[in-house]
């Protein structure tokens, strides 16, 4: 779906502009574009249909792949996890609902009351995050309807005008899932991950595979990302944006994280247990971590 982005337009493109000159001191080598598939070292030993989070694992040793995979543990949910989701449900709701009323040109204040009110109204929110959700829905929802109403009466074009929203990107080419979902795009070919969490280093090969693999689809560059992160659940809310240049480096990092995966994969080799574990991991009872 189109919408508009949840935080302001000139605080990403401020942070945009760092990452051009970049762009220009490393250019992105051309064997490592995802339109490159079918030749290595782009080309997967095998394809296992591997979704990005078991790639860019959150387990230091890789493994919660292994057990997912090999000794296929079914994964146990936990509340963070549940929380991520519904976060996630929240926020493309609201950008689908406030992208459906402001379509029909009403009243920006009436688009915000009705749009808080038919998210909240229609998802479950556990008590706890209740008042912390309201305010995430208020915040996104004011953010787009000021965007919007600028677009409407400003000068220039709104560079967030044709963002779409949850793009299904088939990952096969590249050995990863048929049905990877990707947060957002922006029609600059910005790729966009909401995260809910402090920064993790795997967050960067996340949205690195998104970016390949978009390219893989589109034939075209896909070399900026932004990972937005949501943070202060129950408490503050508090929301920033890391620009990231999908360099030649972070897509080396990539290929040899899908690599390794396989090879574990196919050897059933069994990883040891981390010595410092992600506190959502969902495989804390099996590994014995408390
Ligand atoms: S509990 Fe620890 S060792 Fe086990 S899969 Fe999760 S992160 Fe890895």
């Amino acid at each position: 779906m189109v919408g508009k982005m949840p935080i302001p337009s000139y605080v990403v493109l401020r942070e945009l502009r760092k990452l051009h000159l970049r762009r220009f001191q490393e250019p992105i080598d051309e064997e490592l574009r995802g339109w490159n598939w079918d030749r290595p070292p782009l080309r997967p030993r095998t394809y296992l249909g591997l979704s990005v989070s078991e790639v860019a694992s959150y387990c230091p040793t890789k493994r919660d792949t292994w057990l997912r995979r090999v000794a296929k543990v079914p994964s146990e949910g936990n509340e963070t996890l549940k929380i991520g989701l519904l976060v996630h449900e929240l926020i493309h709701e609201t950008i689908k609902r406030v992208r459906k009323y402001l379509a029909v040109n009403e009243n920006p204040l009436d688009v915000y009351r009705d749009v808080v009110e038919e998210v909240v109204g229609a998802t479950e929110i556990p008590e706890c995050i209740k008042d912390w959700a309201i305010r995430l829905v208020k915040h996104i929802a004011i953010q787009l309807i000021a965007e919007a109403s600028w677009s409407s009466v400003g000068d220039g074009v709104n560079p967030w005008l044709s963002w779409i929203s949850e793009v299904r990107v088939d990952g096969s080419l590249l050995g990863l899932s048929k049905n990877l979902r990707v947060d957002a795009l922006t029609g600059s070919n910005i790729v966009v991950d909401f995260k809910l969490s402090k920064p993790y280093e795997n967050h960067k090969l996340m949205i690195t595979a998104y970016a390949m693999a978009l390219e893989a689809n589109l034939e075209v560059p896909v070399d900026y990302g932004l990972i937005i992160y949501i943070n202060g659940v129950g408490n503050s809310l508090n929301i920033k944006a890391e620009p990231l240049y999908i360099s030649s480096y972070l897509r080396k990092d990539f290929i040899d994280a899908r690599d390794e995966v396989i090879d574990m994969i196919l050897s059933e080799r069994e990883p040891p247990k981390a010595t410092s574990c992600n506190p959502a991991c969902p495989f804390k009872s099996y590994c014995g971590v408390a």
